[in-house]
């Protein structure tokens, strides 16, 4: 068994004008691609080589952790945009978000505070932790909340090359396109 490069789940195009054809399809079948090959040339032949990607990242250190982390946050971050997304939360998770920061846009500013905060590349997670309440998070590199007691709801990848090519070093700018494009239904549907 090897780890795949889950399909993204709409066409590379449908993302603008928030995020350009090109930037989808490079971060997608360039940068995506290599760190899921990476698991695979690591895992080959070891004892890893029939384990979830889940499973990989929860277990393992170093450079194959590295990678397993990457991969996996990054199928998770496709999953958080979508074509016309945007918008307020609702539902539960709308509920749990009036209770936690008042609204979504206090909500927006806090992640948006610890996302321009982290110096060099990371990732920035809406989270769920184990008593119920809602939270920010960042991750440093690869780091990724499945290591730890939280739940990820929602994540935006800083790394550089998923907005150099758009916003080129502005991240705030990007920030903005990102929740032009937050997919609030699929946040939700994580909730324990
Ligand atoms: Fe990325």
């Amino acid at each position: 068994m090897s780890v795949e490069l889950p399909a993204l789940p709409y066409l590379p195009g449908s993302l603008l004008p928030h995020l350009s054809a090109t930037t989808v399809e490079l971060h997608h079948g360039r940068h995506h691609r290599a760190y899921v090959d990476a698991v695979n040339a690591a895992i080959a032949g070891t004892e890893w080589e029939e384990a979830t990607l889940d499973d990989i990242v929860r277990q393992t250190q170093g450079a194959l952790f590295d990678a397993a982390a990457q991969a996996w946050n990054h199928g998770f971050y496709w999953q958080c945009l979508r074509p016309r997304g945007g918008g307020e939360p609702q539902g539960r998770l709308g509920e749990l978000v009036k209770r936690q920061f008042g609204d979504a846009q206090r909500l927006r500013e806090e992640f948006n505070r610890a996302a321009l905060g982290l110096f060099g590349s990371g990732w920035a997670w809406l989270v769920q932790h184990p008593g119920g309440q809602l939270g920010i998070q960042v991750t440093r590199n690869g780091g990724t909340p499945l290591t730890g007691d939280s739940t990820p709801l929602l994540c935006c990848d800083l790394w550089e090359h998923a907005y150099y090519t758009d916003y080129q070093n502005e991240r705030a700018r990007y920030l903005d396109g990102f929740w032009q494009l937050a997919n609030w239904e699929f946040a939700e549907s994580q909730l324990r």
